[in-house]
């Protein structure tokens, strides 16, 4: 009996060496394998590689309105939105950190991304989930910031950092919506 508690114990931190034990998505270690094997079967196929960031918008209101409890729950309800909005076998969710998620969407252009996103954004809308504390609407919603790498070789680690801004400026425009990273044109005179 002892010998299967044992296998039981380490089935369990198996399992939560790789998934997130709240929403039972990959965890953010899971993310960091998957991208570099993205990254570099990208660079081989000289595919482009999308990564899109979502962060749920004032979810500190949501817990102060509802509770924590109720909390997590939006947490699983949005990672399963999320999970259930892929389609191909290749692209890949992971929940990033407390409120935040990233997908992973290889030999996927801009457009195809800026699809998923809208699909997520639509899925999310469906739930209504109420949220009256927050003033991007009336439900629980999602911005989402979109990063692709077409040309090749490049360096990886920067898409993650460009969906982060792209998010950022989702914040700033409104919430409940995605934006495109886009280079700054090189020189301004004005
Ligand atoms: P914004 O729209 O700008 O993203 O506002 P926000 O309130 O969502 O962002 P902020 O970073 O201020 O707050 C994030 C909140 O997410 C605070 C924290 O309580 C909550 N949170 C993070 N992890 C968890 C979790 O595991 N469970 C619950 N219930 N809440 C969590
Ligand atoms: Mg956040
Ligand atoms: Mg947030």
């Amino acid at each position: 009996i002892y010998g299967f508690k044992l296998v039981k114990a380490y089935e369990t931190i198996k399992h939560e060496a790789v998934f997130d034990v709240l929403t039972g998505i990959p965890n953010r270690r899971s993310f960091n394998e998957r991208f570099l094997t993205e990254a570099r079967r990208a660079v081989r196929l000289k595919s482009p590689l999308s990564v899109i960031m979502a962060d749920i918008d004032h979810f500190k209101n949501f817990n102060d309105t509802y509770g924590h409890g109720k909390g997590d729950d939006v947490l699983s309800a949005v990672a399963n939105t999320i999970h259930s909005t892929l389609r191909r076998p290749v692209d890949f969710c992971a929940r990033y950190g407390g409120e935040e998620f990233i997908l992973i969407l290889p030999d996927t252009d801009e457009k195809g991304a800026m699809h998923i996103a809208g699909r997520i954004l639509e899925q999310l809308q469906e739930l209504k989930i109420e949220h009256k504390s927050s003033d991007a609407a009336k439900t629980v919603t999602l911005s989402l910031g979109i990063a692709t790498q077409t040309r090749v070789p490049i360096n990886y680690e920067d898409i993650v950092q460009q969906a982060d801004k792209a998010l950022y400026q989702a914040k700033l425009n409104g919430r409940n919506r995605f934006e495109v990273y886009r280079e700054k044109p090189a020189a301004d005179v004005s």
